[in-house]
């Protein structure tokens, strides 16, 4: 779900948001009960993509952590500039996502990864296969933290005769390597014809490094604060960007779910694993205060 800015949001952004609506259900019966809003969901965000002038943001996945079968997918989005795509971030779904937007795979240029936490990474290889056979140019980049590009052989290498298979099925030029590169410290990340893209180091533990991004588009910037405690270099990369993407976790919330799972006697001890959440994100509070300090007009939160 979002946690609206204190400024408010249009009608514009409402529709950019429905993309991120619930998909899966728990079980087979109830996924088919979805299924109608589902499509509908999609339906308003093709027909707002279809209207749509300028850069769009589409949140297509927006839940944190280890959890399958939620209403929201895990964390992906995409943006759509000039009629080329970039993803950020590729959790659980977002290649299904990704096709419901209706934006084609012929239009996939970059993919870029904040760390490697698998509700972040783990659907980046599967990204990429399916992405391929449905049309994603050959020369894709790939830009993320270390071991990205050890990452991407490891699982091309995997992988090599099943896409070996599909490219004799349907007589194509098989997917053999990415351009990948990795991004490990601040600063400008890459520009092509649409955008400038620059990065920032961020504090989540024990992951290192973990990256926040930002996107200058010529109409529009976004910034993405990846996974991270509150933190000023975050105020600086959104400084006067018209949009920040930030994680933000309710406290309360995380407590109840931590005491269920105690409750259901998983082996999960409460103070360290709060220990654990406070060291590595943001408290909805201290979101706001970033908010506030870094002077641009919108901001959405990821729980
Ligand atoms: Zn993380």
């Amino acid at each position: 779900m979002f946690v609206k800015s204190r400024l408010g949001f249009s009608r514009r952004n409402l529709l950019i948001q429905m993309a991120a609506a619930p998909v899966i259900g728990a079980a087979a019966l109830p996924a088919l009960a979805q299924a109608p809003a589902c499509t509908a969901t999609a339906q308003a965000a093709q027909a707002a993509l279809k209207d749509a002038n300028g850069t769009k943001l589409i949140l297509l996945g927006t839940a944190g952590g280890p959890v399958p079968g939620r209403t929201r997918e895990m964390t992906s989005h995409v943006m759509l500039s000039n009629g080329a795509a970039y993803v950020l971030d590729c959790g659980l779904g977002c290649t299904d996502q990704y096709a419901r937007t209706g934006i084609p795979f012929q239009k996939l240029r970059s993919i870029f990864i904040t760390h490697h936490h698998p509700d972040h990474n783990i659907e980046y290889g599967p990204l990429l296969i399916v992405g391929w056979v449905q049309g994603m140019p050959l020369d894709v980049r790939t830009f993320g933290p270390p071991p990205l590009k050890q990452m991407t052989e490891d699982f091309m290498r995997a992988y090599k005769q099943t896409v070996d298979f599909w490219a004799e099925d349907f007589k194509m030029t098989p997917l053999v390597s990415v351009d990948v590169q990795e991004v490990s410290a601040a600063g400008p990340v890459m520009q092509d014809d649409n955008v400038k893209v620059s990065a920032t180091v961020v504090n989540h533990p024990p992951v290192k490094p973990a990256l926040g991004y930002r996107f200058d588009f010529k109409d529009r910037s976004i910034a993405f604060s990846g996974d991270t405690t509150p933190l000023e270099a975050v105020v600086k990369l959104a400084e006067g960007a018209d949009l920040l993407v930030h994680e933000v976790m309710y406290v309360p919330a995380v407590e109840d779910y931590v005491r269920r799972q105690v409750a259901k006697g998983r082996p999960v001890n409460f103070d360290s694993f709060m220990a654990h959440m406070r060291a590595d994100h943001s408290p909805v509070e201290d979101v706001g205060r970033t908010h506030s300090k870094r002077g641009s007009r919108h901001s959405y939160c990821r729980i």
